[in-house]
């Protein structure tokens, strides 16, 4: 039973956005930030975020060489460019609006690591160097030279490894509780606990249907953006859209640890970095695509066991360590590696499907979201 005070100044906006993850937060800012009579709020089912963006790595990083040889493989030069380059201008949206201190944002470069067993065609590099060297006017990649200590890791195992030199890191929770505070700042409104249902554009306006534990309430907006990632297809049930789930461990705090920045191999599939003086490793998901094909958040004991072996065997055999915590989070892959930007009608548009780097993406894709909206 709504009341006529709730009608009136709670329930009506100018722009709703589905999801509080760092899309949806983007999205609303880069509005509010266009136009800040605009009244907007955010709805958002967790407590908390409850997707991927609390849950990440918080590599902030636009590309490593053989994940972005694969998507060439797949999608064509142009395609990896635009990509590339959608990444490198979302963190800078990111980085300028929250501000590098607030977020730890560590300019460390990232680092891919390859192994004497992996095939893997060294001249590749420099053909990735020449593609992305109009856009950044630099050569991203470097081959660290072979007398470096490789960080501690075991030789026998590590053949090399290169550098991009343009990606950092960020401390995740810091950088999430940073946006939900310039949100509301802004004035935006976050509503939490309570999950859209449906929507409907209605011509001139836009219901969401919402349920809690306590309301089922409709709410209209003039504007309705879908930001929703891997839980998109409960509201847009035919789109190309497979949620991908990612194990992650952190280790107890480890003395002398040699690791500063972040680390990939196996195409992206694994990466690890350290977090002060802990190590925080992520991924596997190759090992068992079917399981992780998953809106879940379970561990997966054969890639939780499978991350702690490369940790003891070759990332940090030296050093004795726990297993402080292990989580996962959820993510959202499609076809090809390109984001589902789209206006679904009128007065509704979606930007989903954020994929692995959705950390340096969501920037940019907010930014495209709010001119849709407001032109
Ligand atoms: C383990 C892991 C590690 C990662 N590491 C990195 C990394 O190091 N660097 C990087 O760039 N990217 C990384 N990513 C990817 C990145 O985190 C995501 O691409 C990005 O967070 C996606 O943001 P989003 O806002 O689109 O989605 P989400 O963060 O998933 O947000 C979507 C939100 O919508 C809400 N929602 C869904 N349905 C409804 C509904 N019906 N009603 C109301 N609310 C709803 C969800 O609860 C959720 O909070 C990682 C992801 C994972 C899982």
């Amino acid at each position: 039973m709504i009341s006529y005070w709730e009608n009136k100044n709670l329930l009506n906006f100018d722009v709703l956005v589905i999801g509080s993850g760092i899309c949806g937060l983007s999205t609303a800012c880069s509005i509010k930030e266009k136009n800040k009579n605009l009244k907007v709020a955010i709805v958002e089912r967790g407590i908390l975020p409850s997707g991927a963006s609390t849950k990440n790595a918080g590599f902030a990083c636009i590309g490593n060489p053989t994940e972005d040889l694969a998507d060439l493989a797949l999608m064509g030069e142009k395609a990896l460019i635009e990509l590339v380059h959608k990444r490198y201008q979302g963190l800078q949206i990111l980085r300028n609006r929250l501000g590098d201190e607030n977020i730890n944002y560590e300019a460390t470069g990232s680092h891919e690591i390859i192994f004497h067993n992996q095939e893997f065609d060294e001249s590749k590099i420099e053909l990735l160097n020449q593609l992305l060297f109009p856009i950044f006017n630099t050569s991203v990649f470097e081959k660290m030279p072979s007398h470096h200590s490789y960080f501690g890791f075991d030789k026998n195992k590590v053949q090399s490894i290169y550098k991009n030199i343009l990606d950092g890191q960020i401390d995740t929770g810091l950088m999430m509780d940073c946006y939900v505070t310039y949100a509301n700042r802004l004035g935006i409104r976050i509503f939490t606990g309570t999950s859209v249902e449906t929507f409907e554009d209605l011509g001139n306006s836009v219901e969401i249907n919402l349920k809690s534990e306590v309301h089922s309430i409709k709410m209209k907006a003039k504007k309705l953006a879908i930001c929703t990632n891997a839980f998109s297809k409960k509201l847009l049930p035919d789109l190309d859209l497979q949620p991908g789930r990612g194990q992650v461990l952190i280790t107890n705090e480890i003395e002398g640890l040699q690791l500063n920045g972040t680390y990939s191999f196996d195409e992206g599939y694994y990466y690890f970095r350290n977090v002060g003086k802990r190590v925080l490793f992520g991924g596997g998901r190759n090992l068992d695509f079917k399981t992780e094909e998953s809106l879940e958040f379970e561990l997966n004991p054969t890639i939780q066991n499978q991350l702690i072996s490369h940790l003891k065997e070759w990332i940090i055999p030296q050093h004795d360590f726990t297993i402080e915590r292990q989580w996962t989070g959820i993510m959202a892959f499609g076809g090809n590696k390109t984001p589902f930007i789209k206006q679904l009608s009128n007065n509704v548009v979606a930007g989903v499907r954020m994929n692995g780097m959705g950390v340096a993406l969501s920037g940019k894709i907010g930014e495209e979201l709010a001119e849709m909206l407001l032109n």
